[in-house]
């Protein structure tokens, strides 16, 4: 078992990283006997792990509720925050309520978001069971849910009081879920560290495959990565902003197509390699580094095309609805080399579109 930690002061929290849960000490979930309990997740993780969870945790804790959810990303919307909320409240839930996510970035989004609002704000616990919220989205405290104008415009900054990573919820994932999760895997690498990058460019089929080894090191290498960002930059002033390579482009793909179209993580393949163009066409990233990136996210099995039914100025539209352009100017996370980025603002519309197009077939 690993122990890493997210520093922020008197908020601070383990990330504990370990496979069979029986072995995870329950005291990581800081829940104390009197607190009422909530278990929320949705139906197709219900019928995986559901009763294994409940069943190790209520011999600790007695009783807890377990709520759940309709599966999918379009169920991330405020409807299904009241939702959950009407239950609570007839439940009588308390401010020393706890809630526990136990799902992929869907359900630790919206439940970190019903946490961040309950009654001003409650204790919730990550347990993130994809690939991908595994390494990304169960740490640093970003909490929200989607509106039909974009991606995670409604939400909050909200830490969980831990993070619990059992690697044996892998086990039950689709294949492309895994493949979903590696494009974040590659945005670290290509963010921070061309060792990283080399080493996925050589071990990617292994991680794919779910090779104990291979899988352990790379979700170590993410949650470090994140966590030592987090710790510095909890609320995205610059450095954590550079999580956001691909993103602008990947949340207008995601939102221009609909919400559980394509998956989280292949519309920020798509984003990445857009964000590669654009600094290509800037003259920033060299050709061959442009060529790798791509050839990397193909290797994986993840899109790196968009087809023409939409228009480039479609996607341009929805990235000027985008957060960080409604807090200011269109800021965009470009990698000048593999293991370095940086943010440029008051690039030439010219360019995005032209970065879209390079990539529509
Ligand atoms: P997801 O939560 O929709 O899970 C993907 C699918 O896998 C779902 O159908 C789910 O039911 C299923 N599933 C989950 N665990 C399973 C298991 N162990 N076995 C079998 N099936 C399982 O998607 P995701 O990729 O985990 O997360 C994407 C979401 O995360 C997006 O909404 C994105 O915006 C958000 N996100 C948030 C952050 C953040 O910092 N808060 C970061 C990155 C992404
Ligand atoms: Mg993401």
């Amino acid at each position: 078992m690993d122990i890493l930690r997210v520093n922020l002061g008197n908020r601070s929290y383990p990330i504990i990283i370990g496979s069979k849960l029986e072995k995870i000490d329950k005291s990581f979930f800081c829940i104390e006997k009197k607190n009422k309990v909530m278990l929320i997740t949705n139906t197709r993780i219900s019928k995986l792990w559901k009763n294994n969870v409940i069943t190790y945790l209520s011999e600790k804790y007695g009783h807890i509720d377990e709520l759940v959810l309709d599966d999918g990303e379009q169920f991330k919307q405020l409807k299904t925050v009241e939702f959950v909320i009407s239950i609570m409240l007839k439940k009588k839930y308390s401010r020393n309520s706890v809630l526990i996510a136990l799902g992929g970035g869907v359900i630790g989004d919206i439940v970190g978001f019903v946490a961040s609002i309950y009654l001003r704000g409650i204790s919730y616990i990550q347990l993130p069971t994809t690939f991908l919220s595994q390494i990304d989205s169960s740490i640093g405290g970003k909490t929200g849910v989607n509106h039909i104008f974009g991606k995670n415009m409604i939400g909050s900054f909200w830490q969980p009081k831990s993070v619990i990573l059992n690697l044996d919820f892998l086990s039950s994932l689709p294949f492309s879920e895994i493949q979903s999760g590696m494009a974040e895997v590659v945005k670290y690498a290509i963010i921070f560290d061309e060792r990283f990058f080399i080493w996925l460019e050589e071990n990617f089929s292994l991680v794919l495959n779910l090779d104990k080894v291979s899988v352990l090191y790379c979700i170590k290498k993410c949650c470090e990565l994140k966590a030592k960002i987090v710790s510095n930059d909890e609320k995205e002033n610059d450095l954590r902003a550079l999580l956001n390579l691909g993103h602008t482009y990947g949340h207008a793909i995601e939102t221009e197509l609909g919400y559980g179209f394509w998956s989280h993580g292949q519309a920020v393949s798509v984003g990445i390699v857009i964000s590669s163009y654009t600094s290509f066409l800037l003259g920033f990233l060299q050709e061959q580094e442009l060529l790798r990136i791509i050839f990397l996210l193909k290797n994986i099995g993840l899109p790196v095309h968009l087809s023409k039914n939409s228009s480039a100025q479609s996607y341009l539209n929805h990235m000027q609805r985008d957060k960080k352009v409604i807090s200011g100017v269109l800021r965009l996370i470009l990698p000048k080399k593999i293991g370095k980025c940086d943010i440029y603002s008051k690039i030439d519309s010219d360019i995005i579109l032209k970065s879209i197009e390079s990539v529509m077939v």
